[in-house]
């Protein structure tokens, strides 16, 4: 019934200094119950109150007798049980004897004196209750040994003590003599056959139970220790005891059971060990390290010990888990775990705390090198190659490091800046190190911030685009336009791509930006193609690396075109080099689908990166843009001068024109003129500009726009 068994807690527990009270007064009226135990029912039978010396004699939590009936206590007990209990109580006090279950372990045999009692205004049956005098029965026992002991031995799987306590003499079991290795024979001696045999660390604990027991202050005795077996092994036990006074209340006997429970202390070790292991490597797991780091903290701060975190990323773990498969990546996880781990001192922690990633934490040091020293040695370990079921794998790590200081008071602290440090170390390339110093805190926060505005800048139409002028070079014609993209910050004013493309590709958000950027261009592109009297202007577009790595690149292209009206040839899409890298394969095959719809492809940034020539052919590019970099210096820079000029003979060759990227000056439209470039871009013709801008100055200049002043006065 729900209703008996609904905790009455909090009223009772507010009266918890009345419920000790009526016990106390209780025990002195009732000598013989001077050291027992305090329980009180309500009238229903549901557990009211145990005090402490109840909760010690029935091994229970504070808690755990909270809202449970009486039967929790004594099995077996009815509804009706109780009831008639309840009612013989109205008569007066009772003794009598139970059985009481323990949280843990077998039932205990009690005496009970029941009384019914008015406690802040209710009635409660209390029970005191106090351990059955068990020592003159397996006194018995042990007499009857000689005739009874291979039965015992056999019955009870506990070895088995009687102390004559006056005389000094134990009387030991069988089943206690085979507990540590001797024969199964009944023994005789001191208690110190016993106590000689707990393990050095238990001894002064189990010494001080006893002792605490033996003076009255417990119940029973219970306890668990090490005890040694005659093979010089150790076997975890738990003892229960029990010592019985003399009416005057001197002691006489004590009796005790010896339990071996080595498997369920195995059990609980085992247990111990998985939650703070990692199961793939073996390595220590993120609790562990956890609570070494707080002892860490605690070292260095209490008695000034240094320590280092170090940690430590594979590169590029995903791809190698992708083209290998998942047990060759794990593989690759444990061999890289165990090549860490042969890098650094035995009291060093290692723990793998996330899929790629391991912390390695170094305590002790002397000399703030000593860290340089043990990841250099990481590094240099993990570049070996791996023999991966024969494959030989090459990887790397990437670090971030952070020495301690007395800015961290918290383990999480020091995780956070080392992920910090590492992200640092990951964008630089691979295996690169990066120490923690506090200002990336605040790089790392204002990115934070900038990644969550970022995300609403689309949504609150923040972005915009400007048009950059393309001219032929030798008639200052205007072919058409670049569209770049900025970001009108509610709070910071114009942002430049240069500062949340790169954080628009780690994010993803590249992804709807760009096609925001596709769909924009083309229709501002298509508007000036039919109103003002540009039909022949091509639009460029740049496009990132993770945007053309989209599987529906070619069909939002495609639709992007379809939408506006804009014919496919008046759109350039600005790749660079790096694409061709990620997935070769891949890469060509959109190529070719881009240019069968018949986009103009253009090679940007050419000269910055791998400026493979091959790549030109591969890429069936239309035009190739030679970056700033070559063009700033190409007219003072004879050198330069000339690789320009053997680029554009190349691209020519191969029927490609050539743009030539921030013109600036007279000097150096001159150059490029020299060297044979077809197009020019440059603040000389004009700089990036608002379309409402273009759209005013077309409107003004109808006729004239594509005339070279117009571009030439900007
Ligand atoms: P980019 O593709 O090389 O674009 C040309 C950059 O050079 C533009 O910078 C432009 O303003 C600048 N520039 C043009 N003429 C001159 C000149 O005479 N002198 C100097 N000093 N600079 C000149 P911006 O607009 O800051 O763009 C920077 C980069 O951001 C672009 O380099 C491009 O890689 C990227 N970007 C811009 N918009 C987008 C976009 O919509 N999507 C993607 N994925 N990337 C974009
Ligand atoms: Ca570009
Ligand atoms: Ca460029």
């Amino acid at each position: 019934m729900t209703s008996l068994q609904t905790p009455q807690t909090p009223l009772f527990a507010t009266q918890r200094a009345s419920f000790e009270s009526v016990a106390n007064a209780a025990r002195r009226s009732h000598s013989d119950f001077a050291l027992s135990a305090a329980l009180f029912f309500g009238l229903q039978g549901e557990i009211a109150f145990i005090d402490a010396a109840g909760e010690q004699l029935l091994d229970l939590g504070h808690e755990s007798w909270t809202g449970t009936w009486v039967s929790q206590l004594e099995p077996g007990l009815t509804a009706a049980d109780w009831a008639e209990r309840r009612q013989s109580l109205y008569e007066g006090p009772r003794r009598f004897q139970a059985r009481l279950a323990r949280a843990d372990g077998p039932t205990l045999e009690v005496e009970i004196y029941a009384a019914l009692h008015a406690v802040g205004g209710r009635t409660f049956v209390l029970h005191l209750a106090r351990p059955a005098p068990l020592v003159p029965q397996l006194q018995r026992e042990l007499d009857d040994l000689q005739r009874r002991h291979e039965l015992i031995g056999l019955a009870a799987n506990d070895g088995l003590w009687v102390w004559d306590l006056v005389e000094g003499v134990v009387a030991y079991s069988p089943r206690w003599a085979a507990l540590i290795g001797l024969p199964e024979a009944r023994l005789t001696g001191s208690i110190d056959l016993w106590l000689d045999r707990v393990h050095p660390a238990d001894r002064a604990m189990v010494d001080a139970a006893l002792a605490s027991h033996l003076d009255g202050d417990t119940l029973i005795l219970n306890l668990e220790h090490r005890l040694e077996h005659r093979q010089g092994t150790w076997r975890w036990v738990q003892v229960r005891g029990l010592a019985e006074r003399t009416a005057d209340g001197s002691l006489s006997l004590m009796a005790a059971s010896t339990s071996d429970i080595t498997h369920r202390k195995n059990a609980d070790e085992r247990l111990c060990y998985e939650a703070f292991h990692d199961s793939l490597t073996g390595l220590a797991n993120r609790a562990w390290l956890i609570h070494r780091l707080h002892d860490a903290l605690s070292a260095s701060r209490n008695q000034g010990e240094h320590f280092a975190l170090v940690l430590v990323g594979v590169d590029g773990f995903k791809l190698i888990n992708d083209s290998f498969g998942l047990p060759l990546g794990d593989m690759l996880l444990r061999a890289v775990a165990a090549r860490i781990a042969r890098s650094v001192r035995s009291i060093d922690t290692v723990a793998r705390v996330g899929g790629d990633e391991f912390v390695v934490l170094l305590e002790g040091l002397g000399a703030p090198d000593q860290v340089a020293i043990v990841s250099d040695r990481i590094a240099r370990e993990v570049a070996e190659p791996f023999d991966l079921r024969g494959y030989a794998v090459y990887t790397s790590v990437s670090m971030g490091i952070v020495p301690d200081s007395d800015d961290y008071n918290e383990p999480e602290e020091l995780l956070r800046d080392a992920n910090i440090a590492l992200v640092r170390a990951k964008r630089m390339g691979r295996a690169k190190q990066v120490v923690f110093d506090s200002s990336m805190r605040e790089a790392t926060v204002k990115r934070l911030m900038l990644e969550t505005d970022l995300r609403r800048a689309l949504e609150r139409a923040e972005l915009h685009l400007a048009f950059q002028p393309i001219i032929e070079i030798a008639t200052r014609r205007l072919l058409g336009f670049e569209a770049l993209c900025r970001w009108n910050h509610t709070k910071r004013g114009i942002i430049g791509p240069d500062e949340f493309i790169p954080l628009a590709e780690e994010t993803g958000l590249i992804i709807p930006i760009g096609q925001w950027v596709l769909q924009t261009a083309c229709r501002q592109a298509q508007i000036w193609r039919t109103s003002a009297g540009l039909e022949n202007l091509r639009v460029a577009i740049n496009l990132s690396n993770r945007q053309f790595r989209q599987p529906d690149l070619v069909l939002s292209v495609a639709s992007a075109l379809a939408e506006t009206g804009l014919p496919p040839e008046a759109l350039e899409l600005e790749l660079t080099e790096t694409i061709i890298i990620h997935d070769r394969a891949d890469s060509l095959a959109k190529i070719a689908a881009l240019k069968q719809m018949g986009v103009r492809l253009a090679l940007d940034d050419f000269g910055t990166g791998y400026s493979s020539l091959e790549h030109l052919k591969l890429f069936q590019v239309d035009t190739l843009k030679i970056d700033r970099a070559f063009v700033r210096s190409a007219h003072i820079d004879r050198e330069d001068e000339a690789i320009v000029q053997a680029i554009v003979t190349l691209a020519h060759g191969l029927g490609i024109a050539v743009t030539a990227e921030g013109i600036e000056s007279d000097e150096q439209q001159a150059c490029m003129t020299r060297c044979g470039c077809d197009e020019g871009q440059g603040y000389l013709f004009g700089r990036p500009l608002p379309p409402e801008d273009l759209s005013r100055r077309f409107a003004s200049n109808v006729g004239a726009v594509e005339s070279s002043e117009v571009w030439a006065m900007s």
